[in-house]
């Protein structure tokens, strides 16, 4: 055996002396294959895989091939050898990643990822330095100005502003500018935050770029205007509405980034929990379609995105589904979407409303019962076959319901077909990249139903990331610690018992007698199902629960400085983001 290793070194050695180049091709090899594992190390900790199994497994790769091509005596078999050994385990990561992210972030051969990926930081970057590009609202290409152009100081400003809040993942930005000051916040999953701003004169001429991109006018200064234009960022094209309001207060600037995103999605893919879906979906029997179910949550709390869903449970083919809204984001296949402006040539909301009904729809969506008249159709005794779903922007079930009977203005009315209440909030989901995981106190464990002495695993956001002896901001959250945001409901289901409690007007006798019969969980106990199932935090739950709460009562994540200045959590049990 000994012998064996002698014989092999020998060869190395007179290989080596004998061909300068095979050493070159190997170390050329090896140093190529060392830097894309260093650029896959980041990944694996963006896309919440294991990192120390993967870190392993990669490296092993980089040694074992080089240990194949040095002691293989063949250079011809050597080298593939080596090559076959490192690209190995390269490509089972590649397949594994794949499988674990959404489609959007997969790596596919040729595609925009994998070109964005291994291009360098800045090197995106166009001739004038710009991070994005626009399209107008005809979706026509519009230039990147040159160095010399006059507008280059805003076009870079604008860049700037924009491309800043799409790397946080905003979903919202909003600007007000008066003469003195600007004050600009961004909205990432439902959380606003200010970031920085220009001067006012900088800031107006970026509105101004933004306004002539939409074709609005640029020099109406009180007029409220919209429109849209779409963003070119790291090869994404994306879609932003645009609104702009002056007032005494000074100019007041909305811009939302992919409004529709998200707002094709099934029942299915809402978020309810199991047994609350299954209630759902019977709505959309064929056989069982009247009735009026009513949709609330707070504005900002994804009540147009649910009642889009339950809309689109229905079949478009075998039922007749209208809609009557105010604000059209997305228009669903097979729906007929109508939509009222107030410059309607005298045709009020309610007259609309009516018109739609007389064309013997089988569902109807109205998007605001607030409107005088609205409520008093809906619940005409000559409408009970129809299905109706009414958006509320109320907070909770009780107000929810209240709402409906003020827009009715007769108790018995409103309670005679109503059917189900849905009421949500939306809550930040945890990142699955840098959540922590404890064990909670015996107190939360009581909160949260588990049984005393059962050992369970809670999770808490944290926001930092290690790599190698670093503790960084965590990449897929921008440090926030969590991404993306799901429903949390309530579901209550008004059957003939409930009913006649409401039409007494005793919402609480009909809430609770429902809740016991059909044993529905309750908002807190849908958020606190979420926080053991490790979708979201206590914490987090606790903050959608609290009454007063408002999209700033989190400080360390409402401060400008959010996720850059905050300190690492103390978790109870510190446990690595692997
Ligand atoms: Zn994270």
């Amino acid at each position: 055996m000994n012998q064996m290793i002698f014989l092999l070194a020998q060869n190395v050695s007179s290989e080596f002396l004998l061909d300068p180049f095979k050493p070159v091709v190997l170390f050329v090899t090896t140093l190529i294959a060392s830097a894309l594992v260093s650029r896959l190390v980041l990944d694996i900790h963006k896309c919440g895989l294991p990192s120390f199994k993967w870190h392993g497994i990669l490296i092993a790769g980089l040694i074992s091939g080089l240990f194949a091509g040095l002691l293989i005596p063949t250079f011809w078999i050597s080298w593939p050898a080596q090559i076959l050994i490192t690209v190995g385990p390269i490509l089972w990561y590649w397949k594994v990643r794949n499988a674990a992210v959404p489609e959007k972030q997969k790596f596919v051969i040729g595609g925009d990822k994998v070109r964005a990926f291994f291009k360098k930081r800045g090197a995106t970057k166009s001739l004038s330095g710009a991070q994005l590009s626009f399209k107008d609202a005809n979706k026509k290409d519009r230039p990147n100005p040159a160095k010399t152009d006059p507008i280059l100081p805003t076009f870079q400003a604008t860049d700037t502003l924009l491309s800043a809040a799409l790397q946080k993942r905003a979903s919202r930005l909003d600007l007000v500018v008066k003469p003195d000051a600007v004050t600009a916040a961004i909205t990432v999953d439902g959380i606003r935050s200010k970031v920085e701003s220009s001067t006012p004169e900088i800031t107006m001429g970026m509105i101004d770029f933004m306004k002539d991109l939409c074709g609005l006018d640029v020099k109406e200064r009180r007029k409220r205007q919209s429109g849209s234009f779409w963003i070119v960022h790291e090869e994404n094209i994306i879609p932003i509405s645009f609104s702009i309001a002056g007032s005494s207060a000074g100019q007041q600037m909305r811009l939302d980034v992919d409004r529709a995103k998200n707002m094709t999605r099934k029942i299915s893919q809402v978020g309810f929990l199991p047994p609350q879906e299954k209630v759902i979906e019977s709505l959309v029997d064929p056989l069982d379609r009247g009735g009026v179910v009513l949709v609330g949550a707070a504005p900002g709390q994804g009540l147009t995105s649910t009642c889009l869903a339950l809309l689109s449970g229905h079949d478009a083919f075998t039922a007749a589904v209208k809609t009557l809204e105010k604000n059209l984001i997305l228009r669903l296949d097979g729906v007929d979407h109508q939509v009222w402006t107030s410059t309607q040539g005298g045709v009020d909301y309610a007259t609309q409303l009516q018109s739609i009904i007389r064309r013997s729809p089988d569902v109807v969506y109205v998007e605001d019962i607030g409107e005088i008249g609205a409520g008093k159709i809906v619940a005409s005794p000559n409408n009970t076959d129809l299905r109706f779903y009414i958006a509320i922007p109320m907070d909770g079930v009780a107000a929810t319901i209240t709402e409906w009977f003020k827009a009715v203005g007769d108790i018995k009315m409103a309670s005679s077909h109503l059917r189900m209440v849905v009421a949500q909030k939306l809550c930040r989901k945890l990142c699955a990249a840098c959540r922590v995981g404890y064990q909670p106190s015996p107190e939360q464990a009581k909160k949260l139903g588990v049984a005393a002495g059962k050992q369970i695993e809670l999770f808490k956001n944290s926001g930092k990331v290690q790599v190698g002896n670093k503790v960084i901001d965590c990449p897929m959250c921008n440090g926030t610690g969590y991404v993306g945001q799901i429903i949390i409901s309530e579901v209550l289901i008004v059957d003939e018992e409930a009913r006649g409690f409401l039409a007494k007007g005793d919402l609480k006798s009909a809430y609770n007698s429902s809740r016991m019969k059909h044993k529905l969980p309750g908002m807190q106990e849908s958020a606190l199902l979420r926080v053991r199932d490790g979708t979201t935090s206590l914490e987090e739950a606790i903050r959608i629960l609290t009454p007063a709460a408002k999209p700033v009562a989190q400080p360390a994540t409402a401060s400008p400085t959010a996720g850059a200045a905050k300190p690492a959590p103390p978790p109870n049990k510190p446990k690595a983001s692997s």
